[in-house]
């Protein structure tokens, strides 16, 4: 009789909390914001591996910034989970820099879906998946933002104006590779580099795709492999992340570039490379030229301003003008 009794009572609580939890998730749908909800349409209709309904249960939030052509960029936050540990670091994972790289949007939901289960508070993780949905979420997606910009060529970095145009020189005025008329000029860019300084990131994860391997920016020393892809250094360029927040700011920056930009690592391949990401993470960062660094980021900042502002009007940068002009037409 005592053991019907708690039976019977462990069912009705069972039952009670299930019906909360119902409850809940469609309170939650009603509360997402309508920005949001209209992304992640248009998401979930762009990505084969990426559903309307698994974008909209990532429970992404608007960081109220846009896009040129006024789309929102959606963030996550995994915060530290105080009650359990205090986290060893802050990382800051960064998908779709360029809109024609599909896979490296799903990949980072994929990651969020791992990190919805087990997030642990080990560390706190701010989750951009897709940081161009201009260039993505249009008919044809493209690589560069809706001013034609290539948004990993427009960071801050020293001597900006002289050696982007001599690199945008260097690839015969390639499109694909124009760095616009000035770091930052682009609301993409500029949130991004925002982000860094208001989160101050220990580590910057950045997915690309296809050349299939690993970069690494900033203090040694970055990770020998994820998964199937090894360290390969490819260097360093004027206005990229890694040369902004790595080699200027001292964050580890790692660029994970995919194998291809339209199809994705298998599940095996995909959960592989988070493992190994977070084993690096867990015993490389924070890095103590980091922590030193985050001080004098406004200092660094001023410094690479300064540099910039002298060759702001040499002849090269007329180049750069000129296209920005013709995008504009
Ligand atoms: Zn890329």
């Amino acid at each position: 009789m005592y053991q019907n009794c708690k039976k019977l009572f462990f069912l009705s609580i069972t039952l009670v909390s299930l019906l909360s939890s119902v409850l809940a998730v469609s309170e939650e749908k009603i509360q997402i914001p309508a920005s949001i909800q209209e992304e992640c349409q248009r998401i979930g209709h762009k990505l084969g591996s990426v559903s309307v309904t698994r974008c909209l249960q990532s429970q992404l939030q608007d960081t109220s910034a846009r896009s040129v052509n006024g789309q929102a960029i959606l963030l996550k936050e995994y915060p530290p989970l105080l009650e359990r540990r205090k986290p060893i670091g802050r990382v800051l994972l960064i998908g779709g820099t360029h809109g024609d790289e599909y896979a490296s949007v799903s990949i980072v939901f994929k990651w969020m879906k791992i990190l919805d289960v087990y997030h642990s508070g080990l560390f706190h993780w701010h989750v951009a998946p897709l940081m161009n949905p201009d260039g993505l979420l249009q008919k044809h997606s493209a690589r560069l933002n809706a001013h034609g910009v290539d948004l990993n060529r427009n960071m801050p970095t020293p001597n900006w104006h002289e050696e982007t145009a001599r690199y945008w020189k260097n690839t015969h005025h390639d499109p694909r590779r124009y760095p616009g008329i000035e770091p930052l000029s682009e609301p993409e860019s500029q949130w991004l580099y925002n982000e860094i300084k208001r989160f101050k990131p220990d580590a910057i994860v950045s997915v690309h795709a296809p050349y299939g391997v690993l970069d690494f920016d900033g203090p040694p020393v970055g990770p020998r492999k994820l998964g199937q892809l090894h360290l390969r250094l490819i260097g360093v360029y004027p206005g990229s992340l890694g040369n902004s927040a790595g080699i200027q700011h001292r964050i580890p920056v790692v660029t994970v570039e995919l194998p291809y930009a339209g199809i994705m690592p298998s599940k095996q391949q995909t959960s592989k490379m988070w493992t190994d990401l977070i084993h690096w993470l867990r015993y490389n960062i924070p890095k103590e030229e980091t922590l030193a660094a985050y001080p004098l980021f406004e200092d660094i900042d001023k410094h690479m301003n300064a540099f910039s502002q002298k060759v702001h009007d040499d002849g090269s940068s007329k180049q750069l003008q000129l296209h920005a002009q013709k995008v504009a037409n």
